[in-house]
């Protein structure tokens, strides 16, 4: 990770080094924490702008609220630290990770403590690779299954749940692959460790609804916009690993992976095994997008 100069911590801007915690933070032992990954790109015009910020804030506070921890910053405050963070760091784009946490002084399980918001910024590359993004990755369904909805809420983005993504990736990568696919309790594909997940099959999108235990992932919202946009079907059904395994082309969203093609699962190629035409028209679009270069998804950027 590069290092930037400053963090937003509890309400100012701090230096890098000086954003630390206590090793008795409730968030740290538990995972009772909310998080969110959000980016700005340089735009084609020369300046920057953050890719659907005020999505990304409402759901960091939606996820917080799920968790009944009290955030004591509005979205319209959340929204002026990150132009604040970024201005401040000089930064054309960057990676953007909003963190609430639960704090430090009482320890027990059900404890209460005041909750923190620290913002840090910094640059941060194709998430699955340059070449994953060009040419299409290799994925592995996990041994490991995305959670019930009732034993963790999806529709939360929170820390203590990652232990579930960090396995099932470790799994893959460490087996040659570079994702791993979760499946749900009931054996449908769920989506990526980090991104949500898509099929097309004659010329049909389709991706696990949201009653699905995935994240409702704001990238997967875009493309669904954009391929309604062009006219592609539409469908948000479940579907089987061999639904994937037979599908003329796949792909994966998320605000790190962006749109990032999957060229094989579990050793089947996919499709003719390079990134088809449809991931490559609704790809192209996101980037167009997220750079200011398509008019009718402007409102998606709150520039600097
Ligand atoms: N699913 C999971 C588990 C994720 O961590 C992410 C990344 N936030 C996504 C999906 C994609 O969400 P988004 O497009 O909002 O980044």
């Amino acid at each position: 990770m590069e290092k930037t100069r400053n963090i937003w911590l509890d309400g100012s801007l701090v230096a890098w080094d000086a954003a630390q915690t206590h090793v008795l933070t409730h968030g740290l032992h538990y995972g009772l924490g909310v998080f969110e990954g959000i980016r700005a790109y340089k735009t084609e015009d020369g300046r920057s702008a953050f890719f659907r910020l005020r999505e990304h804030l409402q759901r960091l506070l939606g996820s917080a609220h799920i968790l009944l921890m009290e955030v004591p910053y509005t979205v319209d405050a959340l929204e002026k630290a990150c132009l604040e963070l970024l201005r401040s760091n000089g930064l054309p784009e960057g990676y953007v990770r909003p963190l609430a946490y639960s704090g430090y002084g009482n320890l027990g399980v059900g404890a209460i403590n005041d909750t923190h918001v620290a913002i840090a910024v910094w640059p941060w590359g194709a998430y699955l690779s340059e070449d994953g993004l060009a040419k299409g990755i290799r994925a592995k369904v996990s041994s490991f299954t995305r959670t019930h909805v009732n034993v963790n809420m999806v529709r939360a983005k929170v820390t203590g749940q990652y232990v579930n993504s960090i396995l099932a990736n470790r799994e893959a990568t460490l087996a040659g692959y570079q994702e791993a696919i979760l499946l749900d309790t009931e054996g449908y594909v769920a989506e990526g460790s980090g991104e949500n997940i898509f099929i097309v099959q004659g010329g049909v999108l389709q991706t696990p609804p949201l009653s699905s235990p995935v994240l409702a992932g704001i990238t997967r919202e875009s493309v669904l916009r954009i391929a309604k946009d062009f006219g592609i079907p539409v469908l948000e059904q479940k579907f089987t690993r061999d639904t994937m395994y037979i599908a003329d082309e796949l792909f994966m969203t998320g605000t790190a992976a962006e749109v990032t093609p999957v060229r094989e699962v579990d050793n089947r190629r996919i499709g003719t095994g390079k990134p088809g035409p449809i991931t490559q028209r609704i790809q192209d679009t996101y980037f167009k997008a997220v750079h200011g270069g398509e008019p009718r998804y402007r409102d998606w950027l709150t520039y600097i």
